[in-house]
């Protein structure tokens, strides 16, 4: 729009305008049909493209080049409208926000022209859908936002139904089939807001909610949700400033080798020490870090800590372990990982074999991708490490063609591998199935003595929790680390004597 006014008041620039409006006509002539279509449905204004070149500028400034629908400012105007009619009659509207999930991956991934294709057709199932009198408009990105005419509620429901379920059938992309997923937010008029501007600021507060929730799922908009959604916002504001200020701690929690009791590894685990909020958990920053894109540098920032810590340890003179670095999807497919773990290892000197890359079955979900970066990591000598193992549906013909060194046995199912005889089974079965692989098994979530035991009984190679340590800032792991293997020592002798007195 901005771009639009200043061509419109400056009277030099005809020319480029021009030569804008050309590259606008050839970049729609493609979807001109599909657009017509849509348009015809979506509002009255256009039953066809303009052929004067005035109109089309007012065209352009009006509609979405990609999908041929209204865009946000054309969108504000006519809800403007019809909230005006609904005052005079008063009809129900419903405004509901969607935004895709995974399209930034798919973007990212098999690339941008595959990206506006999604979009397209994801513009056109939507359309649709559409009743006389509906708006449908891109409001930019992958979010699109429907008016809803003389819906109420059960309508708006059994709509945002129709849409999850329009949307979750695969899109074909040329050779690729993708999935999307979809967060969708309904707000009503006038009991969610009287301006165009409130329903839609609402039904966003409630498509955020619905994507916390896990996505593909429809939220109403609530009055509270908004407040939490707010606290998320400042959140967000905040995480951009804590890598600058310095906010960002690492804390680190020993792996033990249950071959010899000593402390082989260590993983990094990061912490936000927030200036009025105090320490706060991963869980509660890294999504947020993820959606926003922060994630990579701060993944960055992580890394370099991490590895110049450990080098820092092993020029003190402390035992080698490997120090194990949680690597999120987004930087596993985004940056260019391969490149600054390379960049990393040679600033602060610490040899690849002392590194451990940890990511999460979801991350390989692009099979091909994930064996060829891991391939380029393996080439550069750092270890990989699959996290939270057994929850994310692996196949396992593809575990064999990945170059892992070590599986690391989610902490759900330790936890109940007493009690639980199916999980205590997954363990045994994850345990064998990592050796068979050649692989190395690490055992999360050890809380308990009979936790201990059993791994050691079913020949796991590693365990790391809270019955060895928490994980601790690295001064007091230093401090603590002798007591940590005298604790692993007494713990064997307990079992060992319990042992000797159950056979006597
Ligand atoms: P994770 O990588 O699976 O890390 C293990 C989590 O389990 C840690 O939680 C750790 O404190 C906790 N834990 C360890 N032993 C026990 C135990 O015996 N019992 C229980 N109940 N919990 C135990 P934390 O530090 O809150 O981290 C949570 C998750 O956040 C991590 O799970 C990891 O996925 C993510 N994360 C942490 N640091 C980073 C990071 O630097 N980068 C990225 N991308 N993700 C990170
Ligand atoms: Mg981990
Ligand atoms: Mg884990």
């Amino acid at each position: 729009m901005k771009v639009m006014e200043d061509l419109h008041s400056s009277y030099g620039l005809v020319s480029i305008a021009a030569f804008i409006l050309v590259m606008f006509v050839v970049a729609c002539a493609a979807h001109r049909i599909a657009a017509k279509r849509s348009l015809c449905k979506v509002t009255k204004r256009h039953e066809s493209w303009p052929d004067k070149a005035e109109e089309l500028m007012d065209f352009i400034a009006s509609y979405d080049a990609l999908t041929g629908l209204p865009n946000r400012h054309l969108f504000d105007q006519i809800l403007t409208e019809q909230i005006g009619e609904a005052k005079q009659t008063g009809k129900p509207l419903a405004v509901m926000l969607l935004a895709l999930g995974r399209f930034k991956i798919i973007n990212d991934t098999i690339g941008h022209e595959m990206g506006d294709l999604l979009l397209q057709e994801v513009a056109a199932r939507l359309s649709a859908c559409l009743s006389e009198g509906d708006v449908l408009s891109r409001q930019g990105g992958d979010e699109f936002v429907l008016l809803l005419d003389g819906r109420k509620r059960e309508e708006a429901k059994k709509m945002a139904e129709q849409i999850l379920s329009l949307l979750a059938k695969p899109f074909r992309l040329t050779e690729y089939e993708a999935y999307i997923s979809v967060s969708i937010g309904i707000s009503f008029y006038p009991i969610d807001g009287e301006t165009a501007d409130e329903l839609i600021k609402n039904a966003d507060a409630a498509m955020l909610h619905a994507k916390r929730l896990g996505s593909n799922n429809y939220q109403f908009y609530v009055r509270e949700q908004n407040q939490k959604t707010q606290g998320v916002l400042q959140m967000e504001v905040d995480l951009h400033k804590a890598l600058e200020r310095g906010e960002f701690v690492l804390h680190y929690q020993p792996q033990v080798s249950l071959l010899s009791g000593k402390v082989t590894g260590v993983e990094a685990l990061i912490r936000w020490n927030h200036p009025q909020k105090g320490y706060i958990s991963p869980s509660e920053f890294i999504p947020l870090a993820e959606e926003t894109g922060l994630i990579i540098p701060i993944g960055e920032w992580v890394l370099r800590t991490a590895c110049r810590q450990n080098k820092a340890w092993q020029d003190a003179g402390f035992p080698l372990m490997v120090m194990s670095v949680n690597i999120s999807a987004r930087q596993f497919l985004q940056s260019d990982l391969v490149g600054v773990v390379k960049e990393v290892l040679e600033e602060t000197g610490l040899a690849p074999q002392y590194l451990e890359l940890e990511i999460t079955e979801s991350t390989t979900m692009d099979v091909n991708r994930a064996i060829s970066i891991l391939h380029e990591l393996k080439k550069l000598g750092v270890r990989i490490g699959i996290d939270d193992f057994g929850t994310g549906y692996s196949s396992l013909n593809y575990l064999k063609r990945f170059p892992i060194d070590k599986l690391k046995i989610d902490q759900s199912f330790i936890r109940d591998s007493i009690r639980d005889s199916n999980d205590a089974t997954i363990v045994k079965t994850i345990i064998d199935l990592a050796h068979h692989l050649k692989m190395i098994v690490n055992a999360e979530g050890v809380e308990s003595q009979d936790h201990l035991s059993f791994l050691r009984e079913h020949l796991c190679d590693e365990v790391q929790g809270f019955l060895l340590s928490q994980p601790l800032p690295a001064q007091e792991f230093v401090r603590r680390f002798a007591e940590i293997e005298r604790l692993v020592e007494t713990m064997w002798r307990t079992e060992e004597q319990s042992e000797i007195i159950s056979r006597e």
